[in-house]
């Protein structure tokens, strides 16, 4: 028998503690439709088993004997993923990196730190901090998820404008291959290097198909000694969108933006306009004086009203409230969803005004609430928080209508929460057709198919 043999061999050699008794935490992760199932008793699945490896070694080994035994296994870090991409399928084990989260080294010169891939967010970011630096890489799953789940899934936080999201803050990988081999993705840490295509981008948004990231090099800097906290009124939200572009190509991106849509300020702030929140930080008071006068002259000159930092600090203080939020909409009998594109400028308006027409003609028309919060020079994100009666049936209309408006709008289907199971079946039109790489690779790497497969490929 396949796993009782694997499981054998692997107490055999790893120790019967390897094996994590309590299996429930396990079977779903925040896909709020598995939620959603969940609560109505319809959510079934279960790992036949979870595994909890110490070391890389220890995780190869697992691989190995996995390949060994024809499983499959699905690498899990916080389980905070929203889309399915870590809950239990096919019978797969579930690999935890829970026990690999050590910060193994912090090299002040290089401005690098080195972690186990398990390490949560919220921990390394308190370490560091501690220290006077930060990675500012803060998601709303800030305390739940991983940095391996992170790099895997390509996710994005809230200083994504100002530090750049985990793409950016990644300098190097150790990864375990669907072979068993541990390889780090450049033998040479620097950083940047020509030699060869950067193999670290095959890894970050793999979502555990193309191997299991143990190790991570990250970049740190030193916490910015001064901030402008502020919140504007703004006329529109396609006036606020324009005022944040016109910010970014005159050399004065903030560290953080967030636009909520009128029907967000108003439900979120109890304001009927829309709100933009801003925040600059700098080490040089005289130059964060620079920045925000030049900044106010442009948000004032665009019909922008300054309110004071009174919502800032709300949203600051209430960021992490999901779970109050949650219950919220359940007392009120609904559920949610959260569902986030990207688009270049000329197109964002479109975008909006296309989804959200498409959510109107749903059958039963959800709330939806949008903002805007990751920022570039060549566009932004669109973040839609969509409210409905509690029915899966009616939860697939609203994903697809979304989809298929943001597609046709000329959108990408998500800027950061990935594929999944929520996604999977769009891959043949985003990306459209470099699927045939994706597949290729994995076929190369993964003929077993061992790997967290049927999501990105
Ligand atoms: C309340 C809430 C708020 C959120 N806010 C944000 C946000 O602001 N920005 C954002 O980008 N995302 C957000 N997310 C989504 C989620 O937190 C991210 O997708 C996160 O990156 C997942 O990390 P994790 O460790 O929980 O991964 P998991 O859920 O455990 O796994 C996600 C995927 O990565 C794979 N994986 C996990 N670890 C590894 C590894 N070490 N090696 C290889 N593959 C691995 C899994 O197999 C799975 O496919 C939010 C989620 C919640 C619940």
């Amino acid at each position: 028998m396949g796993l009782e043999g694997f499981l054998r061999d692997i107490i055999g050699s790893l120790g019967d503690d390897i094996i994590i008794a309590d299996i429930d935490k396990y079977s779903r992760d925040w896909w709020p439709l598995a939620m959603l199932l969940d609560k109505l008793n319809a959510w079934t699945a279960k790992p036949p088993v979870v595994l909890a490896p110490r070391s890389a070694s220890e995780v190869s080994y697992i691989v190995r004997k996995a390949g060994e035994y024809s499983l499959c296994i699905i690498p899990h870090g916080g389980g905070s993923s929203v889309t399915g991409a870590s809950a239990p399928r096919d019978d797969c084990i579930i690999l935890t990196l829970s026990r690999m989260n050590k910060i193994l080294d912090f090299n002040i010169d290089d401005l690098t730190v080195t972690v186990e891939a398990g390490v949560i967010l919220s921990e390394l970011e308190d370490w560091l901090n501690s220290r006077g630096y930060t990675i500012r890489h803060v998601p709303q799953s800030f305390h739940l998820a991983s940095i391996g789940g992170c790099i895997a899934t390509l996710c994005s936080g809230q200083y994504s404008t100002g530090y750049g999201s985990i793409e950016d803050i990644t300098v190097n990988l150790e990864v375990v291959l669907p072979s068993g081999d541990i390889i780090w993705t450049r033998s040479i840490t620097a950083p940047r290097s020509s030699m060869g295509p950067d193999l670290k981008y095959l890894f970050i948004g793999s979502e555990g198909a193309y191997g299991i990231v143990t190790k991570a090099i990250l970049r740190v800097l030193p916490i910015p000694r001064y901030r402008v906290e502020a919140s504007f009124e703004v006329p529109s939200f396609e006036r606020g969108l324009s005022i944040i572009r016109e910010l970014i190509t005159r050399g004065l991106t903030p560290a953080l933006a967030r636009l909520s849509d009128d029907i967000e300020s108003t439900i979120r702030f109890g304001r009927e306009k829309p709100v933009l929140l801003i925040l600059y930080e700098s080490n040089y008071l005289d130059i964060l004086d620079v920045l925000w006068g030049k900044a106010m002259e442009i948000i004032e000159a665009n019909s922008g009203e300054y309110i004071g930092e009174e919502l800032y600090k709300k949203w600051l203080s209430s960021r992490f409230n999901y779970e109050d939020d949650i219950r919220l909409i359940d007392s009120m009998d609904l559920w949610f969803e959260t569902l986030d594109v990207a688009a270049t400028w000329s197109k964002l308006p479109q975008v909006y005004r296309n989804i959200r027409k498409a959510l109107d003609e749903v059958r039963e028309k959800p709330i939806v609430m949008t903002h805007a919060s990751h920022f570039y020079i060549t566009g932004a994100t669109l973040y839609y928080t969509i409210l409905y009666r509690k029915d899966p049936e009616l939860y697939w209309n609203i994903v697809e209508a979304f989809l298929k408006a943001a597609l046709e709008s000329g959108a990408t289907l998500s800027h950061h929460h990935g594929v999944g199971l929520l996604r999977r079946k769009w891959l043949k039109v985003d990306p459209g057709q470099s699927t045939v790489i994706l597949n290729s690779i994995k076929k190369a790497l993964d003929p077993k198919n061992i790997l967290n497969s049927n999501i990105i490929t």
